[in-house]
């Protein structure tokens, strides 16, 4: 039997491996030889100190400030960075474009997308994308996620067992008694496979079970005169559902208010038509494809990893998802930009 090697031994290979593809001149030569005419769309989420929030987001979740800066310089000199409609436009004509081009959105619309990464994205003059989910703009409650980030751990064990009983979930996360970062990640993963309702029900225990402490009402999420003043800086602002429920998960009726429900807030908050759609952690099937067709929408972006050709479906653009631990060196996210590591 093998045992695993820690995380910092593989981190420290990967940073190894990246620093020899990149400095010995092999990725420009892939990037050349095997990626011509492909393009990378890159995922951002949230640009923040992961220290100074509470709950501390998922790894995958975001890149810090100077992380954020060093690609944005470094695609500003080695790369041509073009809008998702101008991509769009290109795909669906056939027009080819210049060697090195790469794409920028950001999911979910966090405010912090407002105070870290537009400086950095107006100092080197590049354009972006941001997926807002009109319903949390609106409201400004945090999404569920978050708010179980930041309830586990303060949650006293042993349970109740009325609500053990009710929640396996509940039952596994007490024998294991941990509530470490990569314990409240699976948690939270394991409760997106659950239907709105039951995730919903085991949400409202969870805050019966924290004895009626309640999230702070700090604003996570960007308001409407912050995306209106976006808009017209040049930001593109599309549509990533009205409520971020997972599409395959709700019925195709719900799915499809949805899909236009948010497009037609995005119009009436924005006055401009939100063109694109990214779906709810990249959850997609063909109905739903067609649903943002028929919609309306230019194009669609999922999470699935990937760089776009030229016969890619413009209704699931696969992305690259850029964070902080896989690209915080530039040889790391030169290989991540092409796909590899
Ligand atoms: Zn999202």
């Amino acid at each position: 039997m093998t045992s695993k090697p820690p995380k910092t031994l593989k981190l420290l290979l990967r940073r190894l491996l990246a620093f020899l593809l990149h400095s010995t001149g092999f990725l420009r030569i892939y990037r050349r030889v095997r990626l011509r005419g492909r393009i990378p769309i890159l995922t951002y989420h949230r640009v923040l100190w992961p220290d100074t929030t509470d709950p501390k987001p998922q790894p995958g979740m975001y890149v810090t400030p100077p992380t954020f800066e060093s690609h944005m310089r470094f695609l500003a000199r080695h790369h041509t960075v073009i809008s998702l409609h101008q991509l769009a436009h290109a795909l669906r004509s056939g027009t080819p474009l210049p060697h090195n081009t790469c794409v920028i959105t950001f999911d979910d619309g966090w405010r912090d997308n407002l105070i870290h990464a537009v400086p950095i994205l107006r100092t080197f003059n590049l354009p972006a994308s941001i997926f807002v989910v009109p319903a949390y703009v609106t409201h400004s409650d945090w999404f569920w996620p978050d708010k179980v980030s930041w309830l586990l751990p303060r949650l006293r064990f042993p349970l109740n067992s009325h609500f053990l009983a009710k929640h396996p979930s509940l039952h596994q996360l007490q024998a294991r008694n941990d509530r470490s970062q990569p314990a409240v990640d699976q948690f939270i993963d394991d409760m997106k496979l659950l239907a709105p309702d039951i995730r919903n029900e085991l949400l409202t225990d969870l805050f019966r079970l924290a004895d009626g402490q309640e999230c702070p009402t700090e604003r996570l999420l960007l308001t409407w005169a912050e995306l209106r003043a976006l808009a017209d800086d040049g930001i593109v602002i599309g549509s990533h559902s009205h409520t971020h429920e997972i599409l395959t998960l709700v019925s195709p009726v719900e799915a499809t208010t949805e899909i236009h429900r948010s497009r037609d807030e995005i119009k009436r908050q924005l006055g401009t038509n939100s063109f694109s759609f990214s779906y709810p952690n990249g959850n997609v099937n063909d109905e739903l494809k067609a649903d943002v067709e028929n919609a309306g929408y230019v194009c669609a972006v999922s999470t699935r990893f990937g760089l776009v050709g030229a016969h890619d479906d413009l209704f699931c653009l696969p992305r690259i998802p850029i964070h902080d631990d896989v690209t915080f060196t530039i040889p790391l996210f030169a290989c991540r930009l092409a796909g590899l590591l």
